[in-house]
């Protein structure tokens, strides 16, 4: 007789994963279907940072903190190394010190310091040149993204008893069964979290969602031997990407200062956010580009527009550049997370910005509670 579980999960990215783990947890028998050999989509490309500070306070910021007890917590388990903890965002701008200050002192800024220039250059000797001040966040997590998914994998299987059917298409759900390249698979319940792929499952249902791609172009540069970053590292590009910046002071005023002076880096969606490996390499993100289709090929441009923003921040150039790539995630220009209830069984979750990884964990918990109930 065919297995029967209690929840499928379509895609084994971390939106997946983080949909097993909280059936798991709540005592139910899982499988996640995969099409691919292993998790290959944006999942293991992204840079890897479990952000906090930036969401704008309400349900995301809630939702991040949460991700991070979990993300803390399933490291711990897994055996998932945590590169380095913390976020400084740099102000090369009067303008961006005034907004990263407001942010420090807001409800969504809890746990946030802001330092001034003399105080920002005695506790960061790593960032050079004319700074405003330092915006430093404690909680950010960052992790090796495409280590850690296969690690998060192995760990549910092993310790959760979820089953994997990898190499594994799914072309159909319906309530009790999902169709796939091998075979009808009986589940109660399924819970599709198929990423940037809003095309295949609920296509239909999804269109009203303002779901387009959206893709990043990222690096991985070697620097000097000894090189330690204080955490993560963003700068005055990457405030304006941050939702919780959205209404601050300094923001509209950045905004229109970057626009004179930094016009190419705004064109190609440049915004600097460098992380550091535990074998000293930084991975360096990057660009955004929004499209239906976004394009393939990657371009000197962009390269060079990314490393110039570097440079300006880290008063280095890298060493080498080991390697380029780039990521697509879904994006929705009405919420981070688009979720959908095609029946009492089904439910399709796409997490759609930037952060999506970031709050993954704790959108999984709401999600297995509203299939079977308050306690999961
Ligand atoms: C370059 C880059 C950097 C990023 N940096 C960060 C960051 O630092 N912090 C952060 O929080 N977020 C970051 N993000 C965003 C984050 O990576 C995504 O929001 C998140 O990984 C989405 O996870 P997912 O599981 O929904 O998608 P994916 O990881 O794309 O997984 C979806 C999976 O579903 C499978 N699938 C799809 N359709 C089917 C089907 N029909 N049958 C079977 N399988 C199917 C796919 O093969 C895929 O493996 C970044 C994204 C990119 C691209």
């Amino acid at each position: 007789m065919a297995e029967s579980y209690d929840l499928a999960v379509v895609g084994a990215g971390v939106v997946g994963l983080a949909h097993a783990l909280a059936a798991a947890r709540s005592g139910r028998r899982v499988v996640v279907i995969e099409r691919d050999p292993r998790a290959n989509g944006a999942s293991i490309r992204m840079t890897g940072l479990v952000t906090v500070a930036g969401h704008a306070s309400g349900a995301m910021w809630r939702r991040a903190r949460r991700s991070r007890e979990i993300w803390a917590d399933v490291c711990a388990q897994a055996g998932v190394r945590i590169e380095h903890e913390g976020l400084a965002i740099v102000a090369r701008r009067p303008e961006a010190a005034i907004a990263l200050d407001a942010f420090a002192a807001s409800e969504a800024g809890e746990g946030c310091s802001f330092y001034q220039p003399d105080d920002a250059h005695a506790l960061f000797p790593q960032f050079k040149g004319d700074i405003a001040g330092v915006f430093w966040s404690p909680d950010e997590l960052r992790v090796e993204a495409k280590s850690a998914l296969a690690k998060i994998a192995a760990w549910l299987e092993d310790a959760h008893d979820v089953a994997f059917k990898w190499e594994t298409a799914v072309s159909g759900v319906a309530d009790g069964e999902v169709t796939t390249s091998r075979g009808p698979v009986s589940a109660a319940a399924t819970v599709v979290c198929a990423g940037d792929d809003f095309r295949t499952l609920f296509a239909d249902r999804l269109t009203g969602a303002g779901l387009t791609k959206a893709k990043s172009s990222m690096l991985r540069v070697r620097v000097e031997d000894g090189y330690e970053l204080p955490g993560a590292v963003a700068s005055d590009l990457t405030i304006l990407r941050l939702p919780g910046f959205e209404e601050l002071d300094g923001v509209e005023a950045l905004r229109a200062r970057l626009e004179q002076e930094q016009p190419e880096h705004l064109r190609h969606g440049v915004a600097l956010l460098v992380a550091q490996s535990s074998d000293g390499s930084l991975v360096v993100s990057g660009s955004r580009e929004l499209s239906a289709c976004p394009d393939p090929f990657e371009t000197q441009v962009v390269e060079d527009l990314i490393l110039e923003e570097f440079a300006a921040v880290l008063g280095r150039k890298p060493k080498q550049v080991v390697s380029r790539w780039a990521g697509a995630y879904a994006y929705s220009t009405e919420r981070p997370v688009v979720t959908d209830a095609p029946s009492d069984r089904v439910r399709v979750v796409v997490a759609a910005s930037p952060a999506g990884a970031s709050s993954a964990f704790a959108v999984a918990e709401e999600t297995i509670a509203g299939l079977f109930g308050k306690g999961g």
